[in-house]
């Protein structure tokens, strides 16, 4: 499984406004996609922003296209052989109408969610790409499978990748940052050698990530990464 590779796509940065940030402060977030390289073919995950003017005013995105966010990672459209969505949001499915007639893989919640909800994403953005839908865990190729990672949406998935030296997760949003992971991260560890807490809550999920010992979890809206 050496050949498989992970290669982040940088689809731009949009500037989430004060109130959503937390802090009470904007934040400027990358949108980063990844492009993974398997012997049977190439998968990307997740594909940029959409654009609408509500949402522009709202987050001031800079976009990178579809097309130029791929060409700069070494790739085209055109290659694709497979897709998948961690999740619905405008900002994660926006090149999802260029995708043609490939398979592209999301949560069978999910895209009841982003068409039953509304305001859930941008509605142009889920019509006329071919989806396949996914409950809980699923192969798309040999060493490569996506997990339900639920929580920013109930449909929320993340992508696995076991390489032979050591298993790559592509996580989406399941968190904001790499930081926000390492302290779930930690207060799992703290529940593995039984610590007497308090603790704080974590995804039931966590578990099942971290057994399958990853070198390194990228996300989608933080250039760090988590590694070990
Ligand atoms: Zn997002």
């Amino acid at each position: 499984m050496s050949d498989i590779t992970v290669r982040r796509v940088d689809f731009g940065y949009f500037v989430r406004p004060a109130q959503e940030t937390g802090t009470g402060y904007p934040r400027v977030e990358p949108c980063l996609g990844y492009l993974v390289s398997h012997p049977q073919g190439l998968l990307v995950f997740d594909t940029g922003m959409g654009s609408q003017a509500d949402v522009d005013a709202h987050y001031h995105p800079r976009r990178i296209g579809f097309a130029a966010a791929l060409a700069a990672a070494g790739a085209r459209p055109g290659d694709l052989e497979l897709a998948a969505n961690c999740h619905l949001h405008f900002d994660h499915c926006g090149g999802n109408p260029l995708l043609g007639q490939i398979p592209v893989f999301v949560q069978e919640t999910e895209l009841k969610a982003a068409r039953q909800t509304q305001d859930y994403t941008l509605p142009e953005l889920i019509e006329g790409c071919r989806f396949e839908l996914v409950s809980g865990e699923a192969e798309l190729l040999p060493g490569i499978r996506l997990m339900p990672t639920p929580g920013h949406t109930a449909g929320h998935q993340s992508l696995i990748v076991r390489r032979a030296d050591g298993t790559v997760i592509v996580a989406g949003q399941s968190h904001d940052t790499a930081t926000q992971y390492a302290a779930d991260q930690l207060a799992w560890r703290a529940r593995q050698d039984d610590h007497d807490g308090p603790l704080p809550s974590i995804p039931d999920w966590i578990d099942a990530l971290q057994r399958l010992d990853p070198r390194m979890i990228y996300f989608a809206h933080d250039r760090s990464a988590w590694t070990p």
